[in-house]
């Protein structure tokens, strides 16, 4: 088992230099569940199999039940687009199993990683001090700066209640509310008429409150999810430190905005986070899976977060110049997930970074403009990152789900409607350097009504 096949290698890396070299990454359509379920039938057993069987099973029926994630093609949800070169690192994390629990053990990896994690601190403006460590994914960063916001809130509020309360709106993440739900806390929802959270609407919300002293923080979205807007953070800010509240700030999409030139200023007040979660996963050209979780004062955290155990001592020597990413999160063991960014930053330059995310953000407000000059398409809102939403007219929950499906169907591209304010919509997310205004103008043109008239005269004529 721990001996090279070294056919086997060559095959597998045969096969990572065929992925990496295609000019464009198929979208598929996904798996269908009987299939799988015969193809995988008694594969596992105890006398195991021949190494290349078994590949084939997972480059001809596993490997391809997928909608690809790193295409153009793919606009829906936030979208994975690791960069070639993130990619090929994350291939020796792997082979060197580099891990990223302390720094006993992995002093080279989370070096590496702090450093990644400053350049994000200094985009943001985050004081020297700021740190943290890499987790999973934005859910997982969450939790884990809620815990802390939790365990030092009440005593800085002096709060009494059982039940402390964090402020949220309604397009606040999902998994905030879970967050919360896992920690015993509970959501205090504030209004947003216009899907942002403002200082006054949070005044006015921590006004109204009964146990005001048991709201421990206030959770700021840089890039709500469905639609990619941002709260005011300078002004949440203002109020969070007037009332001692922990600010967090939710920037698992957004956060790369923070490198783009022409929305950095939609994120001022970012520099005043408590806590602060980026997702590299999604708009920073990583592989999965990995957040950035930011601490402005990684002390606090640390109390909060160390784990102590007889067979842990060693890795808290304690003399303070040890930098354990374990104790800034609720795990224990990770992979140095943080390595492929590191490597990014370091080749292409944060200048590479912005100028891919800047693309992005042009096709948004080329996709925006498209639409605005399509008759019977109209944009439900002026997108601020790179999320653009709009409706046509006449058009229920039933046409917006059979235009998803028929663009998958001709891959033309992934899309998935979603609502706003109960009502369905058309949503494209665009997190992919690569994507093209003639893309663009390929997926408007199968919502446009006149291409539609069209489609439907032209296939008149041909009967
Ligand atoms: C995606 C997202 C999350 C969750 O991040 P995961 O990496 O999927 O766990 C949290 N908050 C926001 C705003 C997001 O967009």
């Amino acid at each position: 088992m721990h001996t090279l096949d070294h056919r086997l290698a060559r095959r597998v890396f045969d096969e990572c230099l065929r992925q990496l070299s295609l000019d464009e990454v198929p979208l598929k359509t996904g798996g269908d569940r009987e299939r799988l379920v015969e193809k995988l039938a008694g594969l596992i057993k105890p006398g195991g199999n021949d190494p290349e069987a078994v590949l084939s099973v997972f480059l001809r029926d596993i490997a391809p039940a997928i909608i690809a994630c790193d295409t153009p093609r793919f606009m829906a949800f936030v979208s994975c687009v690791p960069s070639k070169t993130s990619i090929l690192i994350d291939v020796l994390v792997s082979c060197f199993a580099l891990h990223g629990i302390s720094w006993l053990e992995a002093a080279g990896p989370v070096a590496a990683e702090n450093q990644a994690l400053r350049v994000l601190a200094d985009a943001a403006g985050l004081p020297a001090s700021a740190g943290g460590c890499f987790v999973s994914g934005g859910s997982s960063g969450n939790l884990s700066a809620l815990l802390v916001a939790r365990d030092t809130g009440l005593s800085r509020r002096g709060g009494h209640g059982t039940r402390p309360k964090v402020a949220v709106t309604a397009d606040t993440h999902s998994s905030v509310g879970k967050a919360l739900h896992l920690l015993g806390m509970e959501p205090l929802l504030v209004p947003t008429p216009d899907h942002r959270m403002t200082a006054q609407a949070l005044r006015q919300t921590l006004a109204r409150e009964r146990h005001s002293n048991d709201v421990v923080a206030v959770v700021a979205t840089a890039g709500t999810t469905n639609a990619g807007l941002l709260d005011d953070l300078a002004g949440i800010a203002g109020v969070a430190r007037q009332e001692g509240l922990w600010m967090h700030v939710d920037a698992a999409y957004g956060g790369a905005g923070i490198f783009a030139p022409s929305v950095r200023e939609l994120f001022n007040g970012v520099e005043q986070a408590d806590s602060l979660v980026i997702d590299p996963h999604k708009w920073l050209f990583s592989p999965f899976d990995c957040a950035a979780l930011l601490y402005r004062d990684p002390p606090t955290a640390q109390a909060v977060h160390t784990q102590r155990a007889s067979y842990l001592d060693a890795i808290h020597d304690d003399d303070g110049d040890v930098w354990n990413p374990s104790d800034y999160a609720y795990h224990l063991t990770r992979r140095s997930r943080g390595l492929p960014l590191w490597f990014g930053l370091a080749v292409h330059g944060t200048d590479g970074y912005r100028d891919g995310i800047e693309n992005t953000l042009t096709m948004a407000r080329y996709a925006a403009d498209r639409i605005n000059a399509t008759e019977g398409l109209t944009l439900v809102c002026e997108p601020e990152l790179s999320v653009v939403l709009f409706r046509r007219d006449q058009w229920g929950c039933d046409d917006y789900d059979s235009w998803s499906d028929r663009l998958l169907a001709e891959q033309i591209a992934f899309v998935l409607p979603t609502t706003w304010q109960g009502e369905p919509v058309a949503r494209l997310c665009f997190v992919h350097p690569d994507t093209t205004k003639q893309l663009v103008d390929e997926v408007i043109a199968t919502i446009d009504p006149a291409q539609d008239a069209d489609h439907v005269r032209r296939h008149e004529h041909a009967h």
